[in-house]
């Protein structure tokens, strides 16, 4: 049977929810639609199952898209302080953990039942599971062809994220779409992922897997340059933490990351330094300012030994040293794929679309939002914050 709507939002996530909930609210008719029989998978496992939903200093610089301009209208009409005062409405308590970071004090279900009341409030109705198999546009309808049965829309929302964690039901849909009606795309990529190394060259570090330290990493240059003061993670394949985290986003294949093991310390000066007065050996000296299993790895990786005198060494010697651990410069082979990635840069090219309504210029009524558009936050709770903001954007003009 047809079923006829003002609205059909395709992806009930984190953004399509929210979208969903404001149209209705405005007294649209919405229906919104997902493949999955489990809601709101993202948001579930998302912050280690309390969510990060959202950073309370959240601007348009930290967000990656190729033009960093287009995502500032909605986030300044919705902002971290609108998104609270809505969790406060539902009295659901929240805590800061690191950097602006917001955290659920109990569980990330209670922003999935948040924005299922806010649904319940517009009167949005429901399919789930629910498979699409086209949509195309006629005249002023949208015609939704699906696995249970017609829908007409007058407007689209294309909700369907990125294509990080497929295991969870992440698809390309929304590219497909945008291919379909002909609209640019910046090629899609997994950010926000741990680097991987060739085995060959990452053998020495396999032992350290586990380790974990605070550094500086930078990669890029000029306006694609990326720097960041975070903790770093040994892995068996790479490096991860949310130092490689933040940096994979900014990072291009082939070209080098460049790590401070010891931000506070300049090694060369400290150990020429001390060199007259040190009775220790390098091994220990450096156990001051690294994790002592790293210290020792490196010396072996950087062919000195960990039990020659600190005393006895050159300064050229110490200052290479030194520049080994202030300047790591390494250069990962790849990344973990989509597979780990917590986000997917690219989507459909901001040129295409209203920033702000999302709704795509070359064809009035097809929308756009979350992640699916060529928006990234940084790692912190941005993505969540992209997604409210342009949900509701779009869904304020539907
Ligand atoms: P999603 O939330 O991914 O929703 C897309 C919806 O579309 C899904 O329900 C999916 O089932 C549906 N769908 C997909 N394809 C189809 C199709 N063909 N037909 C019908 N429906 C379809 N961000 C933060 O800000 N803070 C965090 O703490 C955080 N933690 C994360 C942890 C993990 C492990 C991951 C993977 C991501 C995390 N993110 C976090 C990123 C954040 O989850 C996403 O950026 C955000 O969910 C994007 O919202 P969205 O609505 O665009 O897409």
């Amino acid at each position: 049977m047809t079923k006829q709507v003002d609205v059909a939002v395709i992806g009930a996530g984190a953004a399509g929810m929210m979208c969903a909930a404001v149209a209705g609210q405005r007294g649209k008719s919405v229906l919104l639609i997902d493949h999955a029989a489990k809601l709101a998978e993202k948001i579930r496992i998302s912050g280690g199952g309390r969510c990060n939903f959202t950073n309370i200093d959240a601007t348009p610089q930290n967000f990656l898209s190729q033009n960093p301009h287009f995502c500032k209208s909605a986030l300044s009409r919705y902002t971290p302080q609108d998104f609270l005062a809505l969790m406060k409405r539902y009295r659901i308590a929240y805590h800061e953990k690191h950097k602006g970071q917001l955290f659920c004090d109990d569980s990330a279900e209670d922003i999935i039942s948040m924005l299922k009341a806010e649904c319940a409030l517009g009167n949005v109705a429901w399919r789930m599971p629910c498979s699409v198999k086209a949509v195309n546009k006629s005249d002023d309808l949208f015609r939704i062809e699906t696995n249970t049965g017609e829908i007409l829309a007058s407007s689209v929302v294309i909700a369907t994220g990125g294509l990080s964690i497929p295991k969870i039901g992440a698809t390309d849909f929304a590219y497909r779409i945008a291919k379909q009606f002909d609209l640019k795309m910046v090629e899609p990529r997994p950010g926000l992922v741990p680097l991987t190394f060739d085995l060959a060259s990452w053998e020495p570090f396999v032992p350290l897997a586990g380790i974990a330290l605070p550094v500086e990493v930078e990669t890029g240059v000029k306006k694609a340059r990326g720097y960041f003061k975070e903790d770093l993670l040994f892995t068996h394949r790479g490096l991860s933490g949310p130092a490689i985290l933040q940096i994979s986003s900014f990072w291009e294949p082939g070209t080098p990351l460049i790590i401070n093991l010891v931000p506070e310390v300049d090694i060369a000066k400290a150990l020429i330094e001390g060199k007259s007065s040190s009775k220790k050996n390098l091994g220990n000296q450096l156990a001051q300012w690294l994790p002592s299993r790293l210290a020792d790895e490196w010396l072996i990786v950087n062919g000195f030994k960990s039990d020659a005198r600190v005393a006895d060494m050159q300064d050229k010697q110490l200052r290479q040293l030194g520049a080994s651990i202030n300047r790591w410069n390494i250069i990962p082979n790849g990344s973990e794929g989509y597979r780990k990635a917590e986000v997917t840069l690219g989507g459909i090219d901001t040129r295409e679309l209203s920033q702000q309504t999302m709704m795509t210029n070359k064809v009035p009524g097809l929308h756009f939002i979350g992640e699916s558009v060529d928006v990234t936050g940084w790692l912190g709770g941005y993505n969540f914050q992209w997604a409210w903001a342009s949900g509701v954007a779009a869904g304020q003009s539907v």
